[in-house]
């Protein structure tokens, strides 16, 4: 039973994975369990070449950020479960837990974040009510959203990234993946408002 199961590892969800990470061994996380189903076939990063991105040094592969991104979440945050190789089929909930059927198993969790891609055809299962027409992309590139309010679908359930509503730059889609985990903290801090930071 996961405490927080993020669904993707691209740009939004592996930096939501980051940040909940770095609090992993706070009072208020240290008994939470966190994982990320890292499926990556499907990343925009995949094709991606960055010279805009504060931080990334130009000319910047998306794909090499895929390995590191993984690389750096399993070096300084191994308590978040990194699961591979596994794509969601179907998202169910009973009695208020969520049921997250990949092609392999079965995960349960009290919270999970989605972060896919805006890309059709949508094929994950029971979230057909939330799937809307994309608000921030040309009509003719026909993308889509899930229904959201502050990034929260409903109790539980989370979404970030360019399938949250948001335009398809990758610091926007890292900045509200950072927005749902500090969210996803707060909460575990009985709503007294959290954010991660090391000194130097
Ligand atoms: C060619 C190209 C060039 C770009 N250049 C720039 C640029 O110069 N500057 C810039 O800021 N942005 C650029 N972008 C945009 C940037 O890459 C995206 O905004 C960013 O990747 C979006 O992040 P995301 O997390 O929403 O989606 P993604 O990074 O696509 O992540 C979604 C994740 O969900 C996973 N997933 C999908 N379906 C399932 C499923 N059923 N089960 C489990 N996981 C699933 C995918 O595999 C993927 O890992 C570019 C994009 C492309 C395609």
């Amino acid at each position: 039973m996961f405490d927080t199961l993020i669904i993707g590892g691209g740009a939004a969800g592996l930096q939501c994975a980051l940040v909940l990470g770095s609090a992993a061994k706070k009072p208020y996380a240290i008994d939470k369990k966190i994982g990320i189903i890292a499926h990556q076939k499907a990343s925009h990063l995949q094709s991606a070449l960055f010279n805009n991105v504060l931080g990334l040094p130009p000319n910047t592969l998306g794909k090499d950020i895929l390995v590191s991104g993984k690389k750096q979440l399993a070096d300084l945050y191994p308590e978040v479960i990194q699961i591979d190789n596994e794509k969601v089929n179907s998202i169910d909930q009973t009695d208020g837990v969520y049921l997250v059927q990949t092609n392999k198993a079965t995960y349960r969790a009290s919270i999970i974040v989605l972060a896919l891609n805006y890309a059709k055809p949508f094929l994950i299962k029971g979230l057909e009510t939330y799937l809307e027409p994309h608000s921030l992309t040309k009509v003719a590139k026909d993308r889509i959203q899930l229904k959201n309010e502050n990034l929260l679908v409903k109790k539980g359930m989370y979404v970030c990234g360019t399938i949250a509503g948001f335009r398809s730059q990758f610091a926007i889609a890292a900045g509200t993946g950072a927005m749902v985990a500090t969210d996803i903290l707060t909460l575990w801090n009985n709503g007294e408002h959290v954010k991660v930071h090391d000194k130097a």
